[in-house]
């Protein structure tokens, strides 16, 4: 958000100068996100409200609890003053996800700093879908247990079709889900809480993460591709996600890239997927099977033997094992087809590759950026810088926490002062 602060019209109603107030907690709560702790003087300088507003704006955000007071400024001229800062310890947003062999749970503080994670790995494809959000629910529990507030909200991904509104998970083929209330089924388990519980997609999550991940500005385009058994990608345009008229946008491992290909997970052919999954990969390497599992994690990974085998692979490349080499290109090549009709179409900032993509990097990226120029319609890829993901498989809850927190920088009134008088509240 780069909006500036508004004033209320002259002779405005009460309504007016609610909206306007809102709007200015935000301008300043978003500025301190944006730009690090500073002084009130400096924010009045730097957002154009004057001093008196700034002061009042800012002593709203301490009793909501969203920013405290620090060391003094050294000033350069005239008085010190107080530095305001985000509050790291009354609000915390939390990112949930289901994946195909493990549950995982993050908390952020306001700051985005990461207060808590959870991990276990569990053979969700294989378990009945109410008993895999009971053991979300239960994670859920445990993390917040020992983090001791409410949460502002908590954002749950899953890889599949999602219905973000309804929050009904309308299809997962790797999980086997189909038309999974998960919204009302966690609310349910969780004890009808005071905070939203969200849904996503968890590309569409890992996406958001990339934005700043990848150091882009707060409205940058941004298109992420996932390598796992299939392709999970997420849009990102002008700092939102293209979710499409029913949230289902941004489906890329099922762009029918090769008619007559091989059969795809979905039940079509020549989907992208079926070209550059991990499947297609592992099935093109001699002695490697394919996987069960559409995920892994590289420093806390439940699914080991899958993690083996990819190192493996890496370890015959790197020998130059010449049946891996071209099973690695063949790969490569329909991966910089389908690239590059997202970039035709999208002429994204940022191109980001993440999940196994990310592990064969040493033997893509170069052939990648050069040939997705051939792909591209604009002259030099249109100016996409091709990126591999640092986030791991982290990104949908770290980007679902940052979808929560970011409702509250933009309407910081979404949070309760912290201390409310109740004393005074009953006497009144
Ligand atoms: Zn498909």
């Amino acid at each position: 958000m780069r909006n500036g602060p508004t004033r209320p019209r002259a002779g405005g109603s009460t309504a007016d100068h609610v909206t306007v107030r809102r709007h200015n907690l935000s301008v300043v709560l978003s500025h301190l996100r944006d730009h690090g702790p500073r002084s009130r003087a400096r924010l009045a300088e730097e957002t154009g409200l004057n001093k008196t507003t700034v002061s009042s704006l800012v002593a709203e955000l301490v009793d909501r609890g969203l920013v405290g007071e620090g060391e003094t400024e050294r000033a350069t001229v005239g008085r010190p003053g107080q530095i305001i800062r985000l509050d790291g310890e009354h609000v915390v947003a939390v990112g949930a996800e289901v994946n195909v062999g493990y549950l995982s749970v993050l908390v952020l503080n306001l700051r985005g700093q990461v207060v808590t994670r959870q991990r276990i790995a569990l053979d969700t494809a294989a378990m009945d879908p109410a008993l895999v959000l009971s053991r979300l629910a239960r994670l859920l529990d445990t993390a917040l247990l020992g983090v001791g507030v409410h949460p502002v909200g908590v954002a749950i991904a899953v890889p599949g079709l999602v219905e973000a509104d309804t929050g009904v998970v309308r299809a997962a083929p790797n999980l086997g889900w189909t038309d999974v209330p998960v919204v009302a089924e966690i609310n349910r388990l969780l004890g009808e809480p005071p905070y939203p519980v969200l849904l996503d997609n968890e590309a569409n999550l890992a996406a958001l993460a990339e934005v700043e991940a990848q150091g882009l500005d707060r409205d940058g385009d941004l298109i992420l591709v996932t390598g796992a058994a299939g392709i999970g990608s997420g849009i990102v345009v002008g700092g939102r996600l293209l979710r499409g008229a029913r949230g289902f946008a941004g489906e890329a491992g099922h762009m029918r890239v090769r008619e007559g290909g091989p059969q795809c997970a979905c039940g079509h052919t020549g989907c992208w997927e079926a070209a550059v999954g991990l499947n297609a990969l592992l099935a093109a390497v001699p002695g490697h099977e394919p996987p069960h599992t559409s995920a892994h994690d590289p420093e806390q990974d439940p699914l080991p033997d899958l993690e083996r085998r990819l190192a493996e692979i890496g370890d015959r490349a790197a020998a130059g094992d010449a049946r891996v080499l071209d099973a690695i290109a063949e790969v490569d090549r329909w991966l910089s087809v389908g690239a590059g009709i997202l970039v035709t179409v999208f002429n994204p900032h940022v191109l980001v590759l993440g999940g196994y993509f990310a592990a064969l990097r040493p033997w893509i990226a170069g052939s990648l950026r050069d040939e997705l120029r051939g792909h591209v319609f604009a002259r030099d890829g249109g100016g996409t810088r091709v990126a591999f993901s640092p986030l791991g498989f982290s990104g949908s809850v770290r980007g679902g926490a940052s979808q929560v927190l970011d409702r509250v920088f933009r309407d910081p009134v979404l949070v309760e002062p912290v201390d409310k008088p109740l004393a005074q509240e009953e006497t009144v």
